[in-house]
């Protein structure tokens, strides 16, 4: 099932349950339009994710291990067209439970090294991380294929009409940089 939240309940966890001592889900995340607007993503297919939160022993200390993978549509660089861009990670971060905390919060850690992950109700709502975690692994920009022959002045695509496509002039194949060579430092 698709859901727009990724939401685990911990409350097994906080309550100190002597016999559980993680917590596991897994699902489909179609994330809020907010969420994809706040990093610029655009998917193809909801973003599948695996978490778990595991009990360290400690008061209130867990640690949160996780897989996300999914399929963004970015704009080919040259001709605008879109590209099908496949992207997974896994991650793992300390957790803290601090009670009156709202929603999940990444919070850099003054005395580790790790940013540490922060909540305080039972219920947690990992959409937006698994969105930015996924978000971060897509490469700046993409390309429909490495020959992709662009755009013609008139804004058509030359892929689909590779005729239009000028000529490469042999001078025109030097790189712009190849004047450097001349300049001395
Ligand atoms: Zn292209």
């Amino acid at each position: 099932m698709i859901n727009a939240q990724a939401v685990l309940n911990l409350a097994s966890l906080i309550n100190h349950d002597a016999s559980v001592y993680e917590v596991e889900d897994e699902g489909l995340l179609a994330p809020e339009v907010a969420l994809l607007e706040a990093d610029g993503l655009r998917l193809k297919t909801p973003l599948s994710w695996h978490i778990i939160v595991r009990s360290t022993g400690g008061d209130d200390d867990y640690i949160l291990e996780g897989e996300v993978e999914g399929v963004a549509l970015m704009e080919c660089r040259r001709c605008l067209d879109d590209v099908e861009v496949a992207a997974s990670s896994s991650f793992v971060y300390p957790m803290i439970y601090k009670a009156g905390v709202e929603k999940l919060q990444l919070r850099e850690d003054d005395s580790e090294e790790d940013d540490v992950l922060v909540f305080g109700k039972p219920e947690v709502d990992f959409a937006e991380l698994i969105t930015q975690l996924f978000a971060i692994e897509l490469p700046l920009t993409a390309l429909c294929r490495e020959d992709c022959k662009g755009l013609s002045p008139d804004g058509i695509n030359l892929n689909e009409h590779p005729e239009l496509a000028p000529e490469p002039k042999a001078e025109e194949k030097e790189s712009p940089f190849s004047v450097l060579k001349d300049i001395e430092l």
